[in-house]
């Protein structure tokens, strides 16, 4: 374990805290999962990187970490109070299809997209609908205690039974009446605005496919109570850290916390990790307002998911980020860059091998394991400069451990590489960086070269020029600007270099 402080800001306190686990050098780690009616979007993906980040530095530094994760397949509606459409039920219409084979290809698309962004996949994954016993035991349990009442055949929480029911969002009462935005049908069962289902019966949506025999009558869980139960199903009742968007704070994580400390009698979840939204130009990035961006639209446009991952790696996740294009090639021109300075690191290939081992890099590239290991902290890889390497590793584990601050660690990861060090030890470090990065650097270091079959050592900075040439090429060719591209493909076949396109990128040659 390094001894490095972790510092997170805390949405239940409203500042940045100690992190402090319940068992020490342990974490347990709840995520919301996602509604799976639709493909994930961007803004979505940027907070499960995000949380990928926090979840992989507390790994970098030395805890044993368990996540886990809900998959949303019943009972989320439109709006994030009780009203509107099934959001499972609008998907499944929409494409002529049941609830579960909606459920069944978006889970599967979800996970895709994750593990091209290099998302570990969560230690446990489960559904809300393998979970129905769980909440019908937690809900009663409520009833039990004074916690829920029934009312027109459906069970609800009574929030005025709480002290402090707003204690996350900092949201009133007030706040509340003016926040009732499209209630359309206002639900005349609530004792309290502010009240939330537990479990509908039939008097909701006589067209919900998926129900349920209860103590209430045939039907299906509310959406808060998934999270409650099955962060308790794997993470037992004291909770290290649960995290979401912003958009989670109030109502779906304050309900969560109603139902959690009202079940268990005692407060449940010490850190609430909250990822700020992706917007465009025009507002929040949001599947309701159509016309949103996933992973495979950016890659039809030419883009690799590194480079998205690594646009989210460059600002601190607390902050609104916005999308565009521009600031996309930006990123990408440098993430080019980047990867051609990795790819001259002197590294001979017996050096190579011996990496692969200390880092468990297996040549096969396993998708499912794609940023699953971590290496053990403070352990110096055989070849590396053991003062230089353990520095290092301290310097990046702070960066990461000042409230996830992905763009000082990236500072980091340049400063290794201008450091005054052994080519060995640069590339030892920045394969230990990528553990929690995830941006594929790799590749670009254990890459077989061509050119060093021939023993030619290419001079520095020809090979930068050329490299500059090759991503203002690529910039051209996402802009449709084939012209451009082509210019430059000749220009360089002028100065005798021939640049080829392959599934890894552009390579180029001497003639
Ligand atoms: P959903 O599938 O709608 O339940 O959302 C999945 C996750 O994405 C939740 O943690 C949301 O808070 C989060 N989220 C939704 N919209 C955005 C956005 N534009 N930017 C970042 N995160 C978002
Ligand atoms: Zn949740």
């Amino acid at each position: 374990m390094l001894d490095v402080k972790v510092n997170l800001y805390n949405t239940l306190g409203k500042r940045v805290e100690e992190f402090k686990p319940n068992e020490e050098g342990k974490v347990g780690m709840y995520t919301c999962g996602p509604t799976v009616y639709h493909f994930a979007h961007i803004g979505n993906l940027r907070t499960y990187i995000m949380e990928d980040v926090l979840e992989k530095t507390l790994r970098f530094i030395g805890y044993d970490v368990k996540r886990v994760m809900n998959i949303t397949d019943v009972g989320h509606l439109s709006s994030d109070g009780d009203t509107g459409e099934d959001k499972m039920l609008a998907g499944a219409k929409r494409e002529h299809k049941s609830v579960m084979d909606i459920a069944k290809f978006y889970t599967d698309a979800f996970k895709t997209d994750a593990l091209k962004l290099n998302i570990r996949w969560p230690d446990v994954v489960d559904p809300a609908t393998n979970c129905i016993d769980e909440f019908i035991e937690m809900i009663e349990v409520l009833l039990d205690k004074g916690y829920a009442y029934v009312a027109g055949e459906n069970v609800y929480f009574d929030t005025s039974k709480l002290k402090d029911y707003y204690c996350l969002s900092a949201q009133n009462e007030d706040e509340l009446v003016i926040g009732a935005r499209d209630d359309v049908d206002e639900d005349t069962n609530k004792r309290n605005k502010a009240d939330f289902v537990l479990w509908f019966t039939k008097s909701k949506f006589e067209n919900q496919e998926l129900k349920w025999e209860s103590p209430w009558g045939l039907g299906y869980p509310g959406w808060h109570i998934e999270c409650s139960c099955i962060s308790k199903k794997h993470l037992g009742e004291y909770l290290d850290i649960h995290c979401g968007g912003v958009d989670n704070i109030f109502p779906h994580h304050t309900n969560e916390i109603a139902q959690s400390e009202s079940y268990f009698g005692h407060k449940w979840c010490n850190y609430w990790f909250h990822v700020n939204h992706l917007n465009t130009s025009s507002g929040k990035m949001a599947k309701s307002a159509g016309g949103f961006l996933t992973v495979s639209s950016l890659e039809e446009k030419g883009y690799d998911p590194m480079v998205y991952r690594f646009f989210c790696l460059q600002s601190h996740y607390r902050k609104p980020l916005e999308f565009s294009y521009d600031a996309l090639d930006n990123v990408s021109a440098a993430y080019d860059k980047l990867i051609a300075r990795l790819k001259r690191l002197d590294v001979s290939e017996d050096k190579k091998d011996e990496l692969k081992k200390s880092f468990k890099i297996d040549s096969s590239d396993d998708m499912e394991n794609s940023g699953r290991h971590m290496s053990e902290a403070g352990k110096v890889p055989a070849g590396a400069d053991s003062s230089v390497y353990l520095d290092y590793e301290k310097r990046f584990a702070e960066a990461l451990a000042g409230d996830v601050n992905t763009s000082s660690a990236i500072t980091v990861l340049y400063d290794v590489l201008k450091a005054d060090t052994d080519d060995v030890t640069k590339a030892a470090l920045v394969l230990r960086f990528d553990e929690v990065l995830s941006i594929d650097l790799k590749r670009a270091i254990l890459a077989v070269e061509d050119e060093s079959d021939e023993g030619e050592s290419v001079d520095s900075e020809l090979a930068e020029y050329v490299e500059g040439k090759i991503a203002e090429r690529a910039a051209a060719k996402r802009n449709k600007d084939f012209a451009t591209a082509d210019a430059i493909r000749d220009e360089l076949a002028e100065k005798g270099i021939v640049i080829k396109d392959t599934r890894e990128g552009t390579t180029w040659e001497k003639a």
